[in-house]
Formats: C-alpha cells, sequence, structure tokens
C-alpha cells in the first residue's frame, strides 16, 4: 500500500479485476447457528473470505480475578488459520491479530449491554478459514451476529465494511490484490441504528475529498452489511417456528 501501482487494477472500462463497479460490494453469504456446542455461531463468506465466529456466555469468568462486579468482561479473539492464506500462516497470535482482535472488541463494547452481566465473561472466537482482504470487517459481521444468535442483549448489531484508493479512485470493499497494490485501505465499523461509529482504521494516503467519500461509501456499504445480517437473524426464527424446535438442537 502506498505509491501508485504498478499493477493495473483498473481496466478501461473502469472495471476492477473481479468485474465489480466501483461502488459494488463483493457477494455476501450468512447463516447463524452453525455449531451446536456454542452459545451463538455464525458463518460469513464475504468474497474470498471465509470467516467462523463462536460466542460462550456469559459465563464464569476464567482466571476469577479478572472479574468485574458491575459488568461483564467481553473477550474477543481473532485468529488467521495457517491455510488461510497463500503462505502458510505461522499458527499463533501475532501483533496484527493482537491488534485486531483489541479494536474489535471495543468496537462491539460499544453494543453489549455488559452491565446485565456483572462478574461473568463472554467469549468471542473468529477463526478466519479463508482470506482475501477485509477479514477484520468480516469477522465483526460475524462476531456480531454470533451475539445475537446467543440471545445476549445489545444495544444494535456492529456492521463492518471497508473503502479504499485504487489507481487513483475510491472503491468500496478492497480484494486482496486491491489492498496489496492500491493506495489506501479504510475498514469502519457502525452501530447503525444511531449511526455511531465504533471502529475505524486507514492505511494509505487519500485527500480531504476522497477521504469524505470514502467515509460515505463504507458506511453505505456498512448499511447494506447490517441488512443482510437482519434478513439472516429473521430467518433464523422462521425456521425455527415452522419446525416448533430450537434450530440450534
Ligand atoms: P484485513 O484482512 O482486515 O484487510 P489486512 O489489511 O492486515 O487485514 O490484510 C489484508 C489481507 O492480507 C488479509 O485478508 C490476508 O489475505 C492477507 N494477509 C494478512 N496477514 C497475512 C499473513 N500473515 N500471511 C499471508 N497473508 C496475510
Amino acid at each position: 500500500m502506498g505509491g501508485k501501482s504498478e499493477v493495473p487494477l483498473l481496466d478501461k472500462n473502469g472495471k476492477r479485476i473481479d468485474g465489480r463497479d466501483l461502488e459494488e460490494l463483493r457477494p455476501v453469504k450468512m447463516e447463524v447457528g452453525v455449531l451446536k456446542k456454542a452459545d451463538g455461531s455464525a458463518y460469513v463468506e464475504w468474497g474470498g473470505n471465509k470467516v467462523i465466529a463462536a460466542v460462550y456466555g456469559p459465563r464464569e469468568v476464567l482466571p476469577k480475578h479478572l472479574a468485574n462486579p458491575y459488568k461483564a468482561v467481553l473477550k474477543y479473539r481473532y485468529n488467521m488459520a495457517p491455510f488461510s492464506v497463500d503462505d502458510r500462516k505461522r499458527p499463533g497470535p501475532d501483533r496484527r491479530s493482537i491488534e485486531i482482535s483489541k479494536i474489535s472488541r471495543e468496537a462491539l463494547e460499544r453494543v453489549v449491554m455488559l452491565e446485565y452481566f456483572p462478574n461473568t465473561m463472554i467469549d468471542v472466537f473468529v477463526e478466519i478459514l479463508q482470506a482475501d482482504a477485509g477479514t477484520r470487517c468480516a469477522a465483526l459481521t460475524a462476531a456480531s451476529l454470533a451475539l445475537a444468535d446467543a440471545g445476549i442483549p445489545m444495544r444494535d448489531v456492529v456492521a463492518a465494511c471497508a473503502a479504499g484508493k485504487i489507481d487513483g479512485k475510491v472503491v468500496l470493499d478492497l480484494k486482496k490484490e486491491e489492498d496489496n497494490y492500491g493506495e489506501a485501505d479504510m475498514p469502519i465499523a457502525i452501530s447503525p441504528r444511531t449511526g455511531e461509529i465504533v471502529l475505524f482504521q486507514m492505511d494509505g494516503l487519500m485527500t480531504k475529498d476522497e477521504y469524505m467519500k470514502a467515509l460515505r461509501l463504507a458506511v453505505e456499504g456498512a448499511r447494506k452489511i447490517n441488512e443482510i445480517q437482519k434478513e439472516t437473524l429473521k430467518d433464523k426464527y422462521k425456521i425455527t417456528n415452522l419446525s416448533g424446535g430450537d434450530n440450534n438442537e
């Protein structure tokens, strides 16, 4: 990321390498209740990203001294599987995954009603099975769905999306090559009901006008993602009502 790329990312018709328009999202698929053992879970496919999220809790705090008598402790672990990228990724936490876990936890702390569950812990695990840029957005989107699936009270369902700049143009939802060879990437997450931005990061350079346009695009993208989240949650309860049983069984 940085200077103008050697690799052309836009063709002569202004289409992107995967045929998308500048303001087009990659295809997105979501499902909830995919893991039996977890209290809540979700699977998200977003372009070339495949992400699974599992939520456990509220449950006993371990180690005990971390317990907070005023609210639940929220933990978030973002992890990339060694096979999720072209070159095998070294297993285990690294600086990048620790940073992503921290900012994603802080985003969710804005909406989860932690004060309802003092002296407990809510664990959110996200595994990246396949990565193609934008994994922190896909992960947070899946985590938020899994929290809703676990029935944990929230003020809102957080939705995320990135915008950025490639070949001098502001675009929505960068894929790997665009992230690698583009000029800027700006992942954000919103609380759609209030419009509050709960995560904001930026890598690369944009002018003020480009930045304003990218921010608008990313927020619109996150709102579209939120529509799919809502449909996915509604669908689960539609099936549950028809069968009369618990879809998680
Ligand atoms: P995000 O996935 O949220 O966009 P980055 O911008 O840090 O986060 O990473 C962009 C992409 O680069 C990832 O989605 C993944 O495809 C690739 N990538 C990240 N870390 C590694 C790694 N350790 N090894 C190989 N590829 C990686």
